[in-house]
């Protein structure tokens, strides 16, 4: 089933450790869930698709509630309502994260959550996006996921010609 013309919810639902733990209803997951994955991939996903002009990888998208618990996600995980992927970009073989979230910026997409998780600010390891189907916390907030600390901290982002800096305080 296409969500959109170059996303499937299968690829949405997809996901290894599920696979391995037997975990069965992450692959049927309610029906506000498909729809809300739908509106991420219409709204956010498919546009940047079309922009960047090559696929985009879709690492994780809906994770069930036992799936989020089991890999550590937050309890109140945008994931485990369908709002939510994580991405990576590779141009010619060579990853390249952190232009997905230039994208973003640039096409000027709706979000509520995007964030560059782990590396650096200029090499993250993914980029997390959520979008609220109703439209109505889509607050357009950056942060940066800063795995080199113990508990990773969430450090407030902002974009300026082109470029993610952190927030001063
Ligand atoms: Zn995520």
């Amino acid at each position: 089933m296409k969500l959109s013309p170059s996303f499937s919810l299968a690829e949405m639902l997809n996901n290894q450790t599920a696979v391995r733990h037997g975990i069965t209803e992450q692959f049927n997951p309610p029906e506000d869930v498909v729809d809300s994955l739908k509106a991420l991939c219409k709204k956010v996903l498919q546009p940047l698709r079309d922009s960047l002009g090559k696929p985009i990888t879709v690492s994780s998208g809906y994770r069930c509630p036992r799936l989020n618990t089991l890999v550590g996600g937050s309890p109140t995980s945008d994931h485990m309502f369908g709002r939510a992927a994580d991405l990576n970009f590779y141009d010619n073989g060579k990853e390249d994260n952190l232009r997905i979230a230039k994208e973003v910026m640039k096409l000027g997409l709706p979000f509520k959550q995007m964030i560059l998780e782990g590396g650096t600010l200029d090499s993250p390891r993914w980029i997390h996006i959520a979008y609220d189907p109703s439209g109505k916390d889509n607050r357009q907030e950056i942060l940066f996921a800063d795995f080199s600390v113990r508990p990773k901290a969430y450090k407030p982002l902002k974009y300026k010609d082109g470029k993610f800096s952190l927030k001063k305080k």
